[in-house]
């Protein structure tokens, strides 16, 4: 039997195979590696392949992998490194079953993003990080991030994928509005007469990021809330490279996917950071960061088909390679296509923090939404409660809910302290 390419139906034989091959190869192989060379010190890592989370009656594993790319000082990168994962763990009910833990993660995503930001500034006034983390679960890769660090995948047919946002303000209009609506000033450096120079910053301070952890004494517009971004891959599984802008000031994300290929990823990672060194000279903090995600007991890097590499921003896509029985027969390797579970990179905690009911029956009801201070009913204050006054329309009694000082925390962040 073979299916033609653009066929639209799947014969339903063909979907229990996968499904059943889904099972037999439930959790891939991990195979990471990292590399630096430093230039201020302020890039700092997290690797970690056995993570563990409490499900139902026993003990799980997933994987996380981070970059802190610091600034004005390391001690933001420091702090969020130290703190960050707890902090997002925390915002999970313990005992869930694995699809409510994946389905609850971009919440709690949020909400750790912000309580580290929280805590922090309450300590230190000065020094940011950026952060990009990357959590794996079976074949599910959630990633959040706040500033300019990046986070690529390439699936093992040979399309990359961008997984993380770009928070710079030279690139993204939407962010620049955000700032300047929340009474910040977005502007390029003025020396008399001349036109502006370098990118875009927001000042005071002149950072050249929307969002980050920390940078209190820039602004409270310089938010925290990370993007968010869900995928699960085919049990062909990818490779993923995670580095911090001095190898994107460098390499596009071709020439890091292809520079490295073939390599295990360890010295994959040494070569991405020695290729961007020789592009443009040791100027930055230079961190990388490359995790194979293997089908089980397959220990040589995915091979890729030239000839198919292109950046991928659309999601849902269709594999037109042929689906002969040889594909379905193997089991482990059916046509590569990467599924977008979910994706939002709002700054608004309202709408962050609100779920559909299938997921909000996960989180404690009363709790703050952001610290998990657990409260009594009618304590909280609604995240609906200002959101609607344009239309009139409160929502007081609907939850989540946030405390006082987390509620502080939002109306800072939407700029409704300046008035
Ligand atoms: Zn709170």
């Amino acid at each position: 039997m073979e299916a033609k390419a653009g066929d639209i139906s799947v014969p339903l034989a063909v979907l229990l195979k996968r499904e059943m091959s889904n099972e037999k190869c439930e959790k891939p192989d991990l195979l990471y590696g990292e590399a630096c060379q430093k230039k201020k010190g302020e890039d700092f890592t997290l690797l970690s392949a056995d993570s563990e989370r409490m499900q139902e009656t026993s003990t799980e594993s997933f994987s996380v992998f981070a970059i802190f790319d610091g600034h004005n000082g390391s001690a933001a990168a420091i702090y969020t490194k130290e703190n960050l994962l707890e902090n997002v763990l925390k915002a999970i009910p313990p005992k869930v079953s694995r699809d409510e833990w994946i389905s609850a993660l971009p919440r709690a995503l949020v909400a750790g993003f912000v309580k580290t930001d929280k805590d922090f500034t309450a300590q230190a006034r000065s020094s940011g990080t950026t952060v990009t983390l990357v959590i794996i679960d079976g074949w599910v890769v959630t990633v959040a991030s706040v500033g300019d660090s990046c986070c690529i995948l390439e699936s093992a047919e040979g399309s990359i994928y961008v997984l993380s946002a770009d928070h710079r303000l030279e690139v993204n209009k939407e962010e620049v509005e955000r700032v300047t609506a929340s009474g910040g000033e977005v502007a390029r450096i003025n020396i008399a007469g001349s036109a502006g120079i370098g990118p875009l910053r927001c000042w005071p301070g002149g950072l050249c990021l929307s969002r980050s952890i920390g940078d209190l004494d820039v602004g409270e517009y310089i938010v925290p809330v990370p993007h968010v971004k869900q995928v699960k891959l085919s049990n062909a599984g990818g490779r993923l490279v995670i580095a911090s802008d001095g190898v994107w000031d460098a390499l596009s994300h071709e020439n890091a996917l292809s520079c490295c290929r073939g390599l295990p990823a360890e010295a994959a990672a040494t070569r991405i950071v020695k290729e961007a060194v020789k592009v443009k000279g040791l100027r930055d903090d230079t961190t990388c960061i490359v995790v194979d995600i293997l089908p089980p007991e397959k220990v040589s890097p995915p091979v890729k088909k030239p000839g198919k590499v292109g950046i991928k921003y659309i999601f849902r896509r269709k594999s037109s390679d042929t689906l002969s029985e040889d594909h379905i027969d193997r089991g482990c390797s059916e046509p590569d296509v990467v599924e977008e579970i979910f994706e939002d990179g709002s700054a608004m905690l309202s709408e962050r923090l609100s779920t559909d009911c299938m997921t909000s029956i996960i989180f404690e009801p009363y709790n703050c939404a952001v610290c998990q201070l657990e409260m009594k009913p009618g304590e909280g204050i609604s995240i609906h409660g200002t959101t609607f006054k344009s239309t009139g329309i409160k929502r007081p009694w609907d939850g989540p809910f946030l405390c006082v000082p987390c509620q502080e925390k939002k109306e800072a962040m939407e700029g409704k302290n300046c008035s």
